[in-house]
């Protein structure tokens, strides 16, 4: 059997009772699950109801970049209030589907029901790995390098600036910060890759913030890490939003931000490889520290080559209202 599933991988799609799936001989079922509610994760006032429904699917399909894991097959609930337009209902699910179409999955069922409060949407997505081959948390060994896609803390900036500066901020320079907390990309595409490159040890991806996440990683992996503020991408946009928004650049770039970018432990051995497949993906990595021996112990290296405890908290980003 191919490795992939193809067309058959839907027995029985939606509009029967329940869907029927069949993943590939050789591989695990992977699933994860993701809700969206009203005023807390999104703000219909920043938001197209497209991008809604493209944020949502790309939350869920992060989860997947991080296990290196195919999505195939979504399920959708949405609880919507009984004046809310079809239109905008349509183009949610549209903005959703191709999200996901983009990484080769598709809804393969779903429900809408009647709320009368805040709206939410919750999507269940199941895909799969070969057996044995899916990325944990708890891979990283001490002295794997400590990878970083993207520029983590742009999409909690954009967020600050939007509640900060009203409708001010989407007009200006800082569009680019709040294109990335209200239109993330998806990083399937470049775990894949890595996947087969054997240099990926471990991996979480950033849906709290880079401090909150890195955490997590070296909790279950039990190891601690040193971040070399160095070796971090310059973001001159985000220093800005630092200064305008009075607040430290550190806590933009550590603190809470859901940029669904992906945090890698990289075997030093094979760093070339893991460098070499980004670039042809066309995804910036940097390597930004290492993993240590020292259990939960998360350290800045200063650029004036001082220690100190990495900053990780901040600001709660998701009160929106
Ligand atoms: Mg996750």
């Amino acid at each position: 059997l191919p490795a992939e599933a193809g067309p058959d991988d839907v027995v029985i799609g939606s509009g029967d009772d329940a869907a029927i799936l069949r993943p590939p001989a050789g591989h695990d079922l992977v699933a994860t699950t993701d809700a969206f509610v009203e005023g807390r994760h999104y703000a219909p006032a920043w938001f197209e109801a497209r991008e809604i429904g493209a944020r949502l699917a790309i939350a869920n399909l992060s989860d997947f970049a991080a296990m290196a894991a195919r999505p195939r097959w979504a399920l959708l609930s949405i609880g919507a209030r009984g004046e809310h337009e079809l239109d905008a209902l349509v183009a949610l699910q549209d903005g959703l589907a191709e999200a996901l179409a983009a990484e080769g999955a598709s809804v393969v069922g779903g429900n809408l029901a009647a709320v009368d409060g805040a709206e939410w949407l919750s999507l269940t997505l199941l895909g799969e790995t070969p057996h044995g081959r899916g990325w944990t948390r708890s891979g990283a060994r001490a002295g794997d390098l400590l990878a970083v896609t993207g520029a983590p803390g742009r999409a909690g900036a954009g967020c600050l600036l939007a509640r900060r500066l009203g409708a001010e901020a989407g007009a200006t320079a800082w569009r680019p910060l709040l294109d990335a907390w209200i239109r993330p990309s998806s990083r399937v595409k470049l775990a894949l890759a890595l996947r087969s490159s054997d240099a990926v040890t471990a991996a979480i991806d950033v849906s709290d913030g880079f401090g909150g996440d890195l955490a997590h990683l070296c909790e279950a992996s039990g190891l601690g890490a040193e971040i070399v503020e160095a070796s971090w991408p310059a973001d001159p946009l985000l220093e800005r939003a630092a200064e305008k928004l009075d607040v430290g650049l550190e806590v933009l770039r550590f603190g809470p931000s859901d940029d669904y970018e992906l945090i890698l432990a990289v075997d030093p051995r094979r760093r070339a490889a893991c460098e070499e497949t980004a670039r042809a993906s066309g995804v910036s990595l940097a390597i930004v520290g290492h993993f240590t021996d020292a259990p939960g112990a998360l350290t800045l290296v200063t650029t004036d080559g001082g220690r100190r405890a990495l900053p990780s908290g901040g600001f709660d980003h998701f009160a929106l209202s």
